[in-house]
Order: structure tokens, then C-alpha cells, then sequence
């Protein structure tokens, strides 16, 4: 896959949202890495926030999430990058993980976005759930979530921290535990339980 350079983070090319998914999936339906929507905001951010940037280069997938991003591209290498919205992609992921009944486990979002959006992914969508955490815990409590997700058999962990929590724990969780997919959804579960 192509990558276009933007202040020294590189940006992958999809022609849209299902070729990534493919990408993701590959042939066996087996998906692992970690996936980050690139935004303006975040780019700015990784300039100062070691972390993230760190965490952002090790991301096995690097999407234009915002339209800056897609011009910023555009300006610099005349190339005109399609834009794939970070909580689009991420339905179309569940319902793939509905059809192929993928173990899924949500981290993140209030106690109360966390129960709504487990309950219609499971009733309305058909996921198959296997954890779930809210986003609100203490720093010590890390260790004990990285195990849970471990232990719950998660082929996909949906992380919705908010940027830079998010993209740092993915990657953290990833490298303790790698036979998974990791996608950083931001909002996402805000508008799902909305
Ligand atoms: N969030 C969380 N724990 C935190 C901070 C945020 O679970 O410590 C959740 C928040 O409830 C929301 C999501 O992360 O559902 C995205 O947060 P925000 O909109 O602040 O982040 P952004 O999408 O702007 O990066």
C-alpha cells in the first residue's frame, strides 16, 4: 500500500472503505494490527507528544479520516486520497464480524454508552460480544484490562478512548497481546448509542 508522507507520518491510499477492509481481513478473514483514523489533530499532536507519534508510526494502518488530511496530501503530492470516516469504517467492521461471528470486545466510552452499545451491537446487529469495559478507569487498572482482553479470545477490540489514550493503549495492548485487531473509534460509540 502507498504511503503519502505528512509532517514525517505516512497516510495510506485506499480507494475506499471496504478495499481496507479487505486489506484488514485479508483472505482468511483473520484480522491483527492496529488501526488509526489520521486526522489534522492528531497530527499536530504527534509533533510534540512522543507517544502518540510513536504509536502512530507502529500502526499497521494509517487512514485519512480528515478532509485536512486529504488536501494536506493532496498540496503536497498532487494525489487525491479518498476520505474514509474513522465510524464508518468501524460499522462496516462489525457487521463483517457479525456475518463471520469474530469474537469482539468494546473498550471505552461512560458506563452507560458502554452497556447501550454492547446491548445493539448484540440484540440489533448480531456481534458476538465477548467483553466489554467502560473507558473511565484508574492508570493501575491498565495491566488488569489488557488481560481481560487477552483472556476474552477478542479477535477485534474497538478502543474508544479518545486521541492520544486510545492510539497509546492500542498499541500497548497489541504488543502484550498481538493475535488481535485493535481500531481506535473515538466518538463512535457516542453516536451508536445515540
Ligand atoms: N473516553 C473514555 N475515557 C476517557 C476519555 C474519553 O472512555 O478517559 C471516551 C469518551 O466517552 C468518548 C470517546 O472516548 O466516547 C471519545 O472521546 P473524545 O470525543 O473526547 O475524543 P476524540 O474522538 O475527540 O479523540
Amino acid at each position: 500500500m502507498t504511503g503519502y508522507e505528512i509532517r514525517g507520518l505516512s497516510i495510506s491510499n485506499y480507494r475506499d472503505q471496504s478495499v481496507l477492509l479487505d486489506d484488514v481481513f485479508g483472505a482468511d478473514g483473520v484480522a491483527t494490527g492496529t488501526m488509526v483514523a489520521m486526522n489534522a489533530e492528531k497530527i499536530v499532536i504527534a509533533e510534540t507528544d512522543i507517544d502518540l507519534r510513536d504509536s502512530i508510526e507502529k500502526a499497521d494502518y494509517r487512514y485519512a479520516d480528515g478532509v485536512s488530511v486529504v488536501l494536506a496530501v493532496r498540496r503536497r503530492h498532487g494525489v487525491r486520497l479518498a476520505r474514509i470516516a474513522g465510524a464508518d469504517l468501524w460499522q462496516s467492521m462489525m457487521r463483517r464480524a457479525a456475518q463471520q461471528n469474530t469474537p469482539v470486545f468494546l473498550l471505552g466510552g461512560r458506563p452507560p454508552v458502554s452497556l447501550e452499545v454492547e446491548r445493539r451491537l448484540r440484540v440489533d446487529w448480531g456481534v458476538h460480544v465477548v467483553g466489554r469495559r467502560h473507558g473511565y478507569f484508574a492508570e493501575s487498572e491498565r495491566g488488569d484490562i489488557m488481560r481481560e482482553i487477552r483472556d476474552s479470545g477478542a479477535q477485534i477490540v474497538a478502543v474508544a478512548l479518545g486521541s492520544p489514550k486510545q492510539e497509546i493503549f492500542m498499541q500497548e495492548c497489541h504488543r502484550r497481546h498481538p493475535a488481535a485487531l485493535y481500531i481506535g473509534v473515538g466518538g463512535s460509540f457516542d453516536v451508536v448509542s445515540g
